[in-house]
């Protein structure tokens, strides 16, 4: 990463391939005033895109979807360059992104449709209620280096469907696909109501300053720092964060898959996945055999850069911090006890790490306490599943967990004792793509939720509340001026009878 100091205004950040170090581009390092211009004139142009109604944003969406399909070869390709991913993992940032548009546009018009509760006693008898959904002007979204495609556009769809505007602050690191979905945005003509502001840590936090409603996925630190900037402000934010997820590998489990999902669910990405599997306690009977299927699994894939014909199954790590984070965890893990049972080999550039199995693993090491986020799997034997779910709960982070088991029964009843945002049974990472559900942490892994049927884009709009009277209402109504003590008497009266529950209650003072 290098910047150009030469020009505050001209400043830009290099980005690299993370396997080759190679510059795959450069982008300018916008200043709090340049963001607070674009901002401004989203603001100016947001009105016009919520009169548009649901459908007709709708529509705009839509054709965001086919140019993202039209354009899939160019988007993965940056993909590929700017974080060093299998092609076959960008894929399916463009297509969730596909995905998210289809479900919310055909369902924007039911989630975001007036409401009309009925009103619950005599005071509010003549009065139409109705709740309406607004949006917030603009919306902010903070996006990470790990899905730098498919976070900001999953996050920007139910935004833009809401009748927000939207400025998306993507990764220095990976800046480039968040650009690549505004160019989209651009070439198909639509309302100026969607940008891409780049640079570093304080770009975002001039993007906090000047929205009205932030979403934002990363780190705990930066999570919290960014809720209490918005909670100063008094602005809402949603944070979805780390995560240091469990999975459980009971005894009659089908260890074949569980050997296969976990070791997809722990490495898809390099591992850098808030929802990636980062610790696993398996039933002390099976521990074993387990093993020895995740190593047959794990040994056999492919490290490096994919050559556009499949040719990886894992990519380098993003950063050189990163890197250096797992091989500590190791190096912690290995100090501590633990034992190796594949990997950890470093390469020239030193971006990759080869998957790891560690062994005889405890919470003491923080291989099984801290985010890793990174190609490690830790693997620890359990008495039976009573201690796995007290081990799984033993954990600052709560953001979700895999159950393994050939019980579907016990398996539910096993989540519903996990202390996290969601569990997948056989499966991992199964939930990302299930739009209905909620996707969000507990404890240190976030605030609030994304996705999540309609609250997925109600939570980017204000409710409003409006009452009317049904009928021509009167001159005066009985709780208005003039106080009288008769009128005073009446009024008390009717709202015992409203209150109380009983004869006695609603006929004699107490
Ligand atoms: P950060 O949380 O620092 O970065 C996430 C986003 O926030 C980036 O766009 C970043 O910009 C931006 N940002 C940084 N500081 C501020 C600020 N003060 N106000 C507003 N926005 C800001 O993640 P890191 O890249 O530093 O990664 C550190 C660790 O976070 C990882 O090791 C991993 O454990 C975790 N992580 C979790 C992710 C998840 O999906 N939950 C994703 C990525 C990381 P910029 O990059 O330009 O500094």
């Amino acid at each position: 990463m290098s910047i150009d100091r030469h020009s505050s205004a001209t400043a830009t950040v290099d980005v690299q391939n993370p396997a080759t170090g190679a510059v795959v581009g450069s982008v300018p390092l916008q200043t709090a005033d340049a963001v607070q211009a674009v901002v401004r004139e989203l603001r100016s142009r947001q009105p016009a895109w919520e009169a548009l109604g649901s459908e007709g944003r709708a529509a705009w969406l839509r054709k965001l979807r086919n140019w993202l399909l039209d354009n899939e070869s160019r988007l993965v390709e940056e993909l590929h360059a700017e974080t060093s991913k299998p092609r076959a993992e960008a894929v399916l940032e463009v297509m969730m992104i596909c995905d998210a548009i289809n479900y919310y546009s055909d369902r924007a018009r039911k989630f975001l449709a007036d409401e009309r509760p009925r009103p619950h006693g005599l005071l509010t008898v003549q009065k139409k209620l109705t709740q309406v959904y607004r949006p917030y002007p603009v919306v902010g979204i903070i996006s990470p280096w790990n899905f730098p495609l498919m976070i900001p556009g999953v996050d920007a769809v139910p935004a833009l469907l809401a009748g927000a505007a939207v400025v998306i602050k993507p990764s220095e690191v990976t800046p480039m696909s968040g650009l690549g979905l505004a160019r989209g945005w651009r070439e198909i003509g639509a309302p100026p109501v969607l940008a891409c502001v780049t640079g570093r840590g304080e770009t975002g936090a001039a993007v906090v300053d000047s929205v009205d409603m932030v979403q934002f996925t990363g780190s705990t630190r930066t999570g919290r720092a960014i809720a209490a900037r918005a909670g100063e402000r008094l602005i809402p934010c949603s944070v979805e964060l780390g995560g240091k997820d469990p999975a459980i590998v009971l005894a009659d489990a089908d260890l074949v898959r569980a050997a296969n999902g976990i070791a997809w669910g722990g490495l898809v990405n390099s591992g850098q996945a808030c929802i990636s599997v980062e610790r696993v306690y398996v039933e002390a009977s099976v521990y074993d055999r387990f093993l020895e299927l995740l190593a047959e699994r794990v040994s056999a894939l492919r490290q490096g850069l994919d050559d556009g014909c499949a040719s990886a199954d894992i990519g380098a790590l993003a950063t050189v911090q990163q890197a250096e984070i797992v091989r500590g965890h190791v190096d912690d893990a290995l100090a501590r006890g633990a034992g190796l049972l594949t990997g950890s080999i470093v390469r020239d550039t030193g971006m990759f790490v080869e998957p790891t199995i560690l062994v005889d693993v405890d919470h003491s090491m923080a291989c099984m306490r801290e985010e890793t986020f990174g190609p490690t799997i830790p693997v620890m034997r359990v008495a039976d599943a009573e201690e796995a779910i007290r081990l799984a709960n033993d954990c600052e982070y709560g953001l979700s967990a895999t159950v393994w088991t050939k019980d579907r029964a016990r398996g539910e009843a096993i989540a519903r004792r996990l202390e996290v945002g969601s569990v997948n049974i056989n499966d991992a990472y199964a939930n990302l793509f299930c739009f209905a559900l909620p996707q969000g942490g507990w404890k240190n892994s976030g605030l609030g939720s994304r996705l999540g049927g309609a609250q997925g884009v109600r939570k980017y709009c204000r409710r409003q509340a409006i009452t009317a009277p049904r009928v021509r209402p009167p001159k005066n109504e009985v709780l208005w001026y003039p106080y009288s003590p008769r009128r005073a008497r009446t009024v008390a009266k009717m709202l015992r009878l409203l209150a109380a529950r009983n004869v006695r209650r609603r006929l004699f003072r107490g």
